[in-house]
C-alpha cells in the first residue's frame, strides 16, 4: 500500500486523546495488561455499514497504536437471523477498510462466538451450582409481567428456589431437547427489586429448536447476548470491550457474570461510546435489509447504500472512511453527524488520487464549421494537478465535438456565462468557439449547434489571452468513448428519514439514480475497473467494476459541490 495510508497515524498523534484512548493509556501506564486486546464483534445478520466503520477504526486503531491485537469475532449466538453470506461479506469489507493500515494487528484467525457454546454451557452450570442461576418455567409473557417497571420492583419467579440438583437436571434436559421452544429459560438469580431492570433475574438461556449456520442441530438452547458477550470477551482475553452507549445499562450485568465465575483476571472491561448516526441516511440493519428485500435498491452493495461494500463499489477510498471516522472522533454523547462532512472527506481524498478527464454526460453535438473537414490535433491538459507527479494528458480535437446540454441555453437567464446563440465560450484546453446557429429536430429538440472557432485562441496562439466568461468541457465526437454512466445522489431527501412516525420509505429520494449514455474522453478506456477519476467540473467518478470493453460503465462517486465547505464560516 502507498505511504498515504499511513497518514492518519500522525494526525492521531497530534490530537489530544479521546476518553477511551486516555483510559487505555492509563491502564498501560499502570501495568494492568501485558498486551492490549480489543475486538470487533459483528452479528452476521447483515452487511457492515459506516457506523461499523467507526467501531472498526476505534478497535483496530487502539490495537494498532499500542502494538496490540484486535479480534474479528462473529457474534453468532442467534441462530435464526444469521447467514454465511454475511460472514464472508463482513471479512471482505473489514479487510478492505483496514488493508495497509492495520493488517498487522488483525487476529490470526476468524473467531466465532459459536465455537464457545460448550464453554458457555459449562459456565452456566457453574452458576447453577453456585446457586446463582435457576431454571424458570414462566413463558415470555409471564416473564415480562413479573418484571416490574422502572419505578416498581418485579416479583420473584415461583421457580426461583428450585434446588441446585433440580436446576442441573432441568438445564441438562433443556439441552437434550426435551422441552419445546419457550417452555423454560435459565435465569440469573440476582435481585427482582434492582433499580436496573437488566439485573432483575435476566434470562441467560432460551430454548430454540433452530438450525445454526455453524453448529447445525447440535444445540437447541442458545445463550442471550448479555450472558454470552462478556464470556466471549473473557475467553479471548479481551482487555477493553468497547461498545455503543445503549449497552451502558447492561454493564452491571456484564460485570456481575464475570465477578461470579472463575474466569481469568483481570476481567475485560466494558466501555461505551456514542454510535455514529448520519443524517440523510438509515443505518439500522433491519431497515437496510428491507430496502434490499423490497427491491428498492439492487443489493446490499448498491452504491446508494450506506454499507462499506457499497462505498467500495462506488469508488469511495478506504482512506476517506478512516479519515472520516477519525474526524468524527469518539465521545459519550449521541449526536447526528452531517453526511456533508463524509462527502467532503471523500472529495479531499479523491482530489489527490484522481486523474482529470472530460466526461460529457448529456451530449449535444457541436460542428465547428470553419475547422478543416478532416483536421485533427492534440490538446493538452493536466493529468492530476493535486498529485506530486502531475504530468499531462493529451486529447484529440476535431471538427465535431460534444458538449454537455447543461452548458448551452437558448434563452439564458442573466449571468449565464456558458454557450448561448451568438455567444462565445472557451472549450477548455482548446479554442474559443461562437455559436452561430441552432439546428433543431422535427420535435423541436436540438440536433446540433453550428459554431465557428477563433483559430488563434489556443494556448500559444495570437489571441490565446482573449478573455471569455465561460469555459466548458468537451470531447471529440470521432474519438469519444461511449459509456453508460450512473449518477447517484443521496438515497433519502430529508435529514432524518422516518422521523415523526413516518415510514422511512416515504422519504426516499426518487432521483437517487439516473443513468445516462455519455461521451467520454477516450483515454478513460484505459482506466482500471475501480479506479477513480475526476470528470472536470462535474465530480469524482469511478470506472465501474462491472465495466467491460464492449459495455464501458462509470459511476459517480460524488459531485463537485461541497456543501460542507460552504457551511463553514468564511475567514
Ligand atoms: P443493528 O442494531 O442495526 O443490528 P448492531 O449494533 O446490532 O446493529 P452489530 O453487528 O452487533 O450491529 O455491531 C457490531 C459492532 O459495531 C458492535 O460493537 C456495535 O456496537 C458497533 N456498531 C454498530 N452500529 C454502530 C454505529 N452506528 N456506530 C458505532 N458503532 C456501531
Ligand atoms: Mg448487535
Amino acid at each position: 500500500m502507498s505511504n498515504a495510508t499511513d497518514k492518519p497515524d500522525s494526525a492521531a498523534d497530534e490530537k489530544s486523546l479521546d476518553f477511551i484512548r486516555e483510559m487505555v493509556a492509563a491502564d498501560i501506564e499502570a501495568g494492568k495488561h501485558e498486551k492490549i486486546v480489543t475486538r470487533f464483534p459483528p452479528e452476521p445478520n447483515g452487511y457492515l455499514h459506516i457506523g461499523h466503520a467507526k467501531s472498526i477504526c476505534l478497535n483496530f486503531g487502539i490495537a494498532r497504536e499500542n502494538n496490540g491485537v484486535c479480534n474479528l469475532r462473529m457474534d453468532d449466538t442467534n441462530p435464526v437471523k444469521e447467514d454465511v453470506e454475511y460472514v464472508q461479506s463482513i471479512q471482505d469489507d473489514l479487510n478492505w477498510l483496514i488493508d495497509g493500515w492495520a493488517d498487522h494487528v488483525k487476529s490470526p484467525e476468524l473467531l466465532f462466538a459459536s465455537d464457545y457454546f460448550e464453554r458457555f454451557y459449562n459456565y452456566a452450570v457453574d452458576l447453577i451450582k453456585a446457586g446463582k442461576a435457576f431454571v424458570c418455567d414462566l413463558n415470555a409473557e409471564e416473564f415480562m409481567a413479573t418484571r416490574g417497571t422502572p419505578t416498581e420492583a418485579g416479583t420473584n419467579s415461583p421457580h426461583r428456589d428450585r434446588s441446585v440438583e433440580e436446576n442441573l437436571d432441568l438445564f441438562k434436559r433443556m439441552r437434550e431437547g426435551e422441552f419445546p421452544d419457550g417452555a423454560k429459560t435459565l435465569r440469573a438469580k440476582i435481585d427482582m427489586a434492582s433499580p436496573n431492570i437488566h439485573m432483575r433475574d435476566p434470562a441467560f438461556y432460551r430454548i430454540r429448536h433452530a438450525h445454526h449456520h455453524r453448529t447445525g442441530d447440535d444445540w437447541c438452547i442458545y445463550p442471550t447476548y448479555d450472558f454470552a458477550h462478556c464470556l466471549e470477551d473473557s475467553i479471548e482475553g479481551i482487555t477493553h470491550s468497547l461498545c455503543t452507549l445503549e449497552f451502558e445499562v447492561h454493564r452491571p450485568l456484564y460485570d456481575w457474570i464475570l465477578d461470579n465465575l472463575d474466569v481469568p483476571r483481570p476481567q475485560p472491561r466494558q466501555t461505551e461510546f456514542a454510535r455514529l448516526n448520519l443524517n440523510y441516511t438509515v443505518m439500522s440493519k433491519r431497515k437496510l435489509l428491507s430496502l434490499v428485500e423490497d427491491g428498492i435498491v439492487d443489493d446490499w452493495n448498491d452504491p446508494r447504500m450506506p454499507t462499506i461494500s457499497a462505498c467500495r463499489r462506488r469508488g469511495v477510498p478506504a482512506e476517506a472512511l478512516r479519515r472520516f471516522c477519525d474526524i468524527v472522533g469518539v465521545t459519550k454523547f449521541n449526536s447526528l453527524t452531517d453526511v456533508a462532512l463524509l462527502e467532503h472527506t471523500i472529495r479531499e481524498v479523491l482530489n489527490k488520487e484522481s486523474v482529470r478527464r472530460f466526461g460529457v454526460l448529456r451530449p449535444i453535438k457541436v460542428v465547428i464549421t470553419n475547422y478543416p473537414k478532416n483536421g485533427e490535433e492534440d490538446c493538452e491538459g493536466p493529468n492530476n494537478p493535486a498529485a506530486e507527479d502531475q504530468g499531462t494528458r493529451t486529447m484529440p480535437f476535431t471538427r465535431e465535438v460534444y458538449i454537455d446540454a447543461e452548458d448551452f441555453m437558448e434563452e439564458p437567464p442573466p449571468k449565464y456565462f456558458r454557450l448561448r446563440p451568438g455567444g462565445e465560450v472557451r472549450l477548455k484546453y482548446a479554442y474559443i468557439i461562437k455559436c452561430e446557429e441552432v439546428v433543431k429536430n422535427d420535435d423541436g429538440s436540438i440536433a446540433e449547434l453550428r459554431c465557428t472557432y477563433d483559430e488563434g485562441s489556443k494556448r500559444g496562439g495570437p489571441t490565446a489571452d482573449r478573455k471569455v466568461k465561460g469555459t466548458i468541457h468537451w470531447v471529440s465526437a470521432k474519438h469519444a468513448l461511449d459509456a453508460t454512466v450512473h449518477l447517484y445522489e443521496r438515497l433519502f431527501n430529508v435529514p432524518e428519514p422516518g422521523a415523526d412516525d413516518r415510514d422511512f420509505v416515504e422519504d426516499l429520494n426518487p432521483n437517487s439514480l439516473e443513468t445516462v449514455q455519455a461521451k467520454l474522453e477516450p483515454s478513460l478506456a484505459d482506466l482500471k475497473p475501480g479506479d477513480p477519476c475526476q470528470f472536470e467540473r462535474l465530480g469524482y467518478f469511478c470506472h465501474a467494476r462491472e465495466s467491460s470493453p464492449d459495455n464501458p460503465a462509470f459511476l459517480r462517486t460524488i459531485t463537485m459541490k461541497d456543501a460542507w465547505t460552504r457551511k463553514k464560516p468564511k475567514k
